[in-house]
């Protein structure tokens, strides 16, 4: 492998899923996860990302084999099952937090889709609430005919049904935002639970959790504020979710130098580098696939591997 050479792998769920309350979530079991460290205990050399930021500072090499490991959203799984597996090791994680979740007073709308999912009666149900409520607000958000809707956005991807892609692309991204947050929040409410509130305390980290983390050696890092795709904001709206994102680090207790943001979603834009490179942020991650080089021009825009990449699911 060349100089500089860095695999990341990316988390989201890390629990007891299979004869748990929601056995469709789309994670890892707790076996699974503890395999995959044994593997990286036996083939990498897991870094810590004070060490990344040196190393694309120039001033640090890498090991060969070289792994970071990152978790994204602030899922009480990496207080509860992620972080004493990687205490024990000595390893260090790095945890990425949309800051407005260790309010634990509110569920992201990505969440929100992903759980309602999981209770409604079928994909096919939720599509069909869905074109009911475009035709009734074609007219108030100047919407297109449902059969274009139908023709770009109900396709099989790699890992979803049409149904399932068409529910999740138009309640993500392709609906006006504020359509889109209603018909996410009623789903939700209609199809999970009612009160957001226990939901949102019994997903998420509380700011606590993240200290304590935070204290005995793990890396905090930024995710936002509201889990938005920064690429589809103006200036000031990126700059805000970047300022709070910072506020919350500051609350946290992680240090103002050696700051890092993952894009949640794995959006962004020239923009969000250009502001991140003015305040104190010195690594991002993307969702971009593949092996890292740890070099200054890349260290706003380092790929990730997906922990299904890895063994025991995948190759690597
Ligand atoms: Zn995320």
């Amino acid at each position: 492998m060349m100089p500089g050479a860095l695999h990341i792998a990316m988390y989201h769920y890390v629990r007891p899923i299979l004869g748990s309350r929601f056995p469709a979530v789309k994670g890892l079991e707790i076996e699974q996860f503890k395999a995959q460290l044994d593997h990286f205990a036996a083939a990498y050399a897991v870094v810590t990302m004070e060490h990344v930021m040196a190393a694309c500072r120039g001033l640090k090499d890498l090991p060969s084999k070289a792994l970071l490991l990152s978790f994204d959203d602030g899922y009480s799984d990496h207080f509860v099952h992620v972080f004493p597996l990687l205490h024990e090791r000595g390893w260090q994680g790095s945890f990425f937090v949309p800051s407005c979740v260790a309010g634990q007073r509110e569920v992201l709308e990505v969440n929100m889709i992903q759980f309602a999912l999981q209770c409604c009666p079928s994909s096919e149900e939720f599509a069909r609430q869905i074109d009911f409520e475009l035709s009734a607000e074609r007219s108030d958000y100047c919407l297109q005919p449902i059969d274009f809707y139908h023709r770009e956005y109900r396709k099989a991807t790699r890992f979803d049904d049409p149904a399932t892609a068409y529910v999740k692309r138009m309640l993500q991204v392709v609906l006006p935002s504020a359509l889109r947050s209603r018909l996410v929040r009623e789903a939700f409410l209609k199809w999970v639970t009612r009160d957001e509130v226990a939901f949102a305390q019994e997903l998420y980290c509380n700011l606590d959790q993240l200290r304590m983390m935070q204290r005995c050696g793990m890396h905090i890092g930024a995710h936002g504020d509201r889990h938005r795709w920064l690429e589809e904001l103006p200036r000031d709206e990126q700059r805000a979710e970047i300022r709070r994102s910072s506020a919350f680090l500051d609350k946290v207790g992680v240090p103002p130098h050696g700051r890092s943001f993952c894009y949640p979603s794995g959006s962004y834009n020239m923009l969000t580098l250009e502001l991140l490179a003015e305040s104190e942020f010195e690594i991002g991650l993307t969702t971009e696939v593949g092996c890292a080089r740890c070099e200054p021009e890349m260290a706003l825009v380092l790929p990730r591997y997906d922990t299904n990449d890895f063994f025991p699911r995948g190759a690597l």
